[in-house]
C-alpha cells in the first residue's frame, strides 16, 4: 500500500491559506509539497489581523506561535462606542481567555503572521515555492488532477498532482472552473460595504494624550454609526495603531475595477466619517494624502461543492465572508490544518480515497464555517442600525456589558466566544474521521 505521505500535493495561492495549509501538510510528514503563487512574493499588505485562540492553538500546533506572538498584542477588554459621540455603549472585559481556552486573544501585523507562517515553511524541506506562477486552468479534476501554470516570464506548462487544495482566495479561479464543470456557478453577493484599511504610526499619535492612550491599550475599540463603523487596535508591539473600516460602498458601486482596491481620497474617507466624534475624526486626519487605500468586500452564495475529485478549495476561495468576526484568515488556517489532519489519515493512496476523504474535509468544515460567516452578516446588520427601535433594543443589550452571556457585536459576545474559541478543529478531524469516512458510500 503506497504512503499517503508520498503524494504530490499541489497548493495554489500563499495567502494565509495557502501557507498554513502547506506547513500543516508537512508537519504531518508529507514529502512533497508544491505551491504555486501568482505575485512574485509574499507582498506587503499594511493592514492589521486579530488572531483569536482557535487560530492561535493551530499555529501554535505548527510550531510558528512563537515567533508571530513575540510582537502581537494579547487583547484583554474592548469597548463598543457610538461614532458620533464616543459614548462607551459597552466594554467587555476579557481577562480569562487564555485561560479558559488554552491560548489568548490577539492582535498582529498581517505582514507578521504572514512572515511566521513562511519562515515556519522554509523550515520545511518538504515544501518548494514558486512564485511569479498563475495558475491558468484546472484541466482535469482526477484520478490525477492536472494544472496548466504560467510562469510570468516563461510559457504556460502543466503539472500533475495526486490532491490540490485551491487557496486562490475570494477570485479563485479553480472555484470559478470548477463549479462550471459541474454545471453551476458562485453566485457572487453584493454586500454593499467597502472597508478603508489604516495604520498610524506611534510617532504620529504620541503628541495627543488620548490617542497614545488608545495605542498603549491592550484594547479592541469599535466605533458605530449607521451603515459604518470603525474597529481599531494596536498591534507590532503597540508601535502602530490599526484601523478598519466598513461603509456604503459607493467608489465600487460605481466603477468596480479588477483587483477589488483602489486608492482612495483622504477627502472622501473624512466625509464618509463625519458625524464621527473629534476623537475619530483626528485619527483619519493622521492618514497621509495619497495613502488611503479601499477595498469592496464581497462574499458568496454557499457553494453547491467545496470537492470535485481530488481538488478542494479552502479559505476565501469557498467561504468569504464579511470581516466583522475577525475570524476570515483564522478560517483558512483551520481549513489547513484539518485537510491535513484528514489526508493523513486516508487508508490507502488510491485517487477514489483521496476524493473521499476530502469530502471528509469538507464535511467537518461546512456548517462550522457557514455558521460564522453568517454571524459576520449578522453583527454588520446589527452594529450599522440607524435611529429606531431596534437601535434602542440593540444599545440596551449593549449595556448589560456581557453580563447576560451574550452582545449584539457578535465578535465580543461571550457565547460566541465560547463556540469559536474552544473549537479545536484538529482535534474534531481526528475523532470524527473515521465515522464520518465509513458514512460516505464509496
Ligand atoms: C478589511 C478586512 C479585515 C479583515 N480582518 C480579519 C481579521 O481580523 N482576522 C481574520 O482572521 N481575518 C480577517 N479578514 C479576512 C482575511 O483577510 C481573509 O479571509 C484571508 O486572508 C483569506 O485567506 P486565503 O488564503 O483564503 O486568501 P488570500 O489571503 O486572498 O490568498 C489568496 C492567494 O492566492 C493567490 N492567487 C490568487 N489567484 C491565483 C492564481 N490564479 N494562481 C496562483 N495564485 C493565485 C493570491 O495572490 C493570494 O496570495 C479581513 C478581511 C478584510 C477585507
Amino acid at each position: 500500500m503506497a504512503d499517503p505521505r508520498d503524494l504530490h500535493i499541489v497548493v495554489i495561492g500563499a495567502g494565509m491559506g495557502g501557507l498554513g495549509t502547506a506547513l500543516a501538510f508537512a508537519k504531518k510528514g508529507f514529502k512533497n509539497i508544491d505551491v504555486y503563487e501568482t505575485a512574485s512574493n509574499l507582498g506587503f499588505v499594511g493592514a492589521g489581523i486579530q488572531m483569536p485562540p482557535n487560530v492561535v492553538r493551530v499555529l501554535d500546533r505548527l510550531g510558528c506561535w512563537e515567533e508571530i506572538g513575540k510582537e502581537a498584542t494579547n487583547v484583554k477588554e474592548t469597548s463598543i462606542r457610538q461614532g458620533s459621540t464616543d459614548k462607551e455603549l459597552a466594554h467587555v472585559e476579557m481577562p480569562d481567555v487564555a485561560e479558559k481556552y488554552g491560548y489568548g486573544h490577539f492582535t498582529g501585523h498581517r505582514a507578521s503572521l504572514a512572515g511566521g507562517l513562511y519562515n515556519g515553511c522554509k523550515k520545511e524541506s518538504a515544501i518548494k515555492f514558486h512564485f511569479s506562477h498563475q495558475l491558468v486552468s484546472v484541466d482535469s479534476y482526477d484520478p490525477k488532477p492536472k494544472l496548466t501554470f504560467k510562469p510570468r516570464d516563461g510559457e504556460p506548462f502543466q503539472v500533475e498532482a495526486d490532491i490540490v487544495l485551491a487557496a486562490d482566495g475570494i477570485k479563485s479561479v479553480t472555484r470559478t472552473q470548477m463549479l462550471a464543470l459541474l454545471g453551476t456557478h458562485s453566485k457572487e453577493e453584493d454586500t454593499g460595504q467597502a472597508a478603508y484599511r489604516i495604520m498610524l504610526k506611534r510617532e504620529d499619535m504620541q503628541h495627543d494624550p488620548e490617542l497614545l492612550r488608545l495605542i498603549d491599550s491592550d484594547t479592541v475599540v469599535r466605533w458605530i454609526g449607521p451603515k459604518r463603523h470603525i474597529i481599531a487596535y494596536p498591534v507590532s508591539d503597540h508601535t502602530i495603531y490599526n484601523l478598519s473600516t466598513a461603509q456604503p460602498d459607493s467608489n465600487f458601486a460605481a466603477a468596480t475595477n479588477a483587483t477589488y482596491t483602489t486608492k482612495g481620497s483622504k477627502s472622501a474617507m473624512l466625509k464618509v466619517y463625519e458625524e464621527f466624534c473629534p476623537l475619530v475624526q483626528r485619527m483619519l486626519d493622521l492618514v497621509p494624502d495619497g495613502e488611503v487605500c479601499e477595498w469592496k468586500l464581497r462574499v458568496h452564495k454557499s457553494l453547491p461543492t467545496w470537492v470535485h475529485g481530488c481538488v478542494a478549495l479552502l479559505g476565501d476561495a469557498c467561504h468569504p465572508t464579511l470581516p466583522h468576526l475577525s475570524q476570515g484568515a483564522a478560517m483558512a488556517i483551520e481549513d489547513g490544518a484539518v485537510l491535513a489532519e484528514c489526508v493523513s489519515r486516508a487508508p490507502d493512496a488510491d485517487p477514489a480515497t483521496l476524493a473521499k476523504v476530502l469530502k471528509v474535509y469538507e464535511l467537518l468544515r461546512r456548517d462550522h464555517t457557514t455558521a460564522l460567516v453568517d454571524l459576520a452578516s449578522y453583527s454588520g446588520r446589527v452594529l450599522h442600525l440607524g435611529d429606531g427601535k431596534a437601535k434602542e433594543e440593540r444599545d440596551r443589550e449593549f449595556a448589560q456589558n456581557g453580563k447576560t452571556g451574550s452582545v449584539p457585536d457578535k465578535w465580543a459576545s461571550p457565547d460566541v466566544q465560547k463556540m469559536i474559541y474552544s473549537y479545536d478543529c484538529m482535534k474534531e478531524a481526528e475523532t470524527k474521521f473515521d465515522e464520518l469516512y465509513q458514512s460516505l458510500a464509496s
